[in-house]
């Protein structure tokens, strides 16, 4: 999309936003740290990630400093994006972030046949319906499961974007999609690297002289997530099971479950460690942190998600969904809680600090 120029010759450029494409090939994506999270090219018309890696499309970079400064993986200024959003900076001890509320839920419609509660689909269906969002960034598959992002405004096309897809992919590329089209209430779906990636457009939208439209992203709803796959995961499983025939991926404790056809098959986790997405082992965000509203499975019985409500406008969208019939909603157990805090503990824990 074009960026223009918000208020020429008045802010002083901080110094980062003096870096380029270079800068951010040399720092992260050289160094396997790209989540492929898709923020940069989101941004900007010369950076392409069909291939799965950001690449530069034009001979000359323009050093503009916007890709630099909005990935998620340059530098992160957790601080002040914390008291953008929630008026001040988590302490050590929260795991989780700062949140608001946590429960487990799950959608009151059969027809929503989400990964787990299907919260996600039924608290995207209400706010479309209700006109809170005027379209929502998801992220659908194609009949072999190769994730493919959409700009969804119905509840039909939101049904069939449900479900979990294990596999890296540039789902903000979408939101671009989004402003081209002139929506103005967006609701983007993902995961924590991408939430991070757009929360550090916001705020740099407010400290630089760029419009780059991200005021018009109204709504981020987070996924857990412990890690990510390249598309070798579905190489090695369509080796077993034709990908046409999967229903269903889900991970439950150190098993891989492909639900097929003729049944389930079970793949340990230790025999798909090559596939593992490189960039993910330096994230230490199990719970999409800033997010409006995080929501995953662990800590909740199967058939139900567990739901993190951060935000005012997160718990506003959570307690209409609930009030107007699209969930059911209970507190969350403290087993269950519990849980999810050892799962973002050990994530923090095992992140490294790649130089
Ligand atoms: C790669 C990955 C790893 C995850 N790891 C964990 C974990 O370790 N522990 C845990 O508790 N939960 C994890 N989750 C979250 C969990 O699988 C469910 O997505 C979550 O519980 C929401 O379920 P639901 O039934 O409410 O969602 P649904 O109503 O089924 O909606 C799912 C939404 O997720 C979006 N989506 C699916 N795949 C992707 C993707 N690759 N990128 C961006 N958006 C996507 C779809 O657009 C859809 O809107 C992970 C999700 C992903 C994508």
């Amino acid at each position: 999309m074009a960026v223009e120029i918000k208020e020429q010759g008045y802010v002083r450029l901080p110094a980062f936003l003096e870096r380029g494409f270079s800068d951010l090939k040399r720092e992260v994506i050289v160094k396997r740290k790209c989540s492929m999270c898709g923020t940069c090219a989101a941004f900007c018309d010369k950076i392409t990630v069909d291939g799965g890696e950001p690449e530069f499309a034009e001979e000359y970079d323009t050093v503009c400093g916007l890709c630099y400064t909005f990935c998620p993986r340059t530098f992160m200024p957790l601080t002040a994006i914390e008291e953008s959003i929630f008026g001040r900076a988590s302490g050590d001890d929260e795991v989780l972030g700062i949140y608001k509320g946590c429960y487990e839920a799950r959608a009151m419609s059969s027809e929503i046949k989400g990964q787990d509660g299907g919260v996600v689909t039924s608290v995207l269906a209400y706010a479309l319906e209700t006109q809170a969002i005027d379209c929502a960034v998801v992220t659908a598959s194609n009949s072999d499961w190769r994730p493919e992002v959409r700009v969804v405004r119905d509840s039909e096309a939101l049904k069939r974007s449900a479900g979990t897809k294990y596999t890296l992919y540039p789902s903000v590329v979408g939101v671009r999609d989004a402003l081209n089209a002139g929506y103005s209430d967006i609701a983007f779906v993902g995961l924590p690297c991408q939430i991070q990636g757009l929360r550090k457009t916001e705020l740099a939208a407010v400290k630089q002289p760029y419009e780059v439209g991200i005021e018009r992203v109204k709504l981020l709803i987070g996924l857990f997530c412990t890690r990510n796959y390249t598309e070798g995961l579905l190489e090695f499983v369509a080796e077993r099971v034709p990908l046409e025939q999967v229903r269903k991926f889900d991970i439950k404790g150190k098993e891989l479950l492909v639900y097929g056809v003729d049944g389930v098959v079970s793949i340990p986790l230790s025999d798909l460690n090559s596939f593992v997405g490189e960039g993910c082992s330096v994230c230490r965000d199990f719970s999409a942190e800033l997010a409006d509203i995080s929501v995953g499975a662990a800590g909740s019985a199967d058939g139900w998600s567990t739901v993190i409500v951060r935000t005012e406008r997160g718990e506003e969208l959570f307690k209409g969904a609930h009030e107007s019939g699209y969930i059911e909603v209970e507190d969350i157990k403290d087993t269950g809680l519990e849980l999810v805090r050892k799962l973002a503990a050990n994530k923090r824990a095992q992140a490294s600090f790649r130089e």
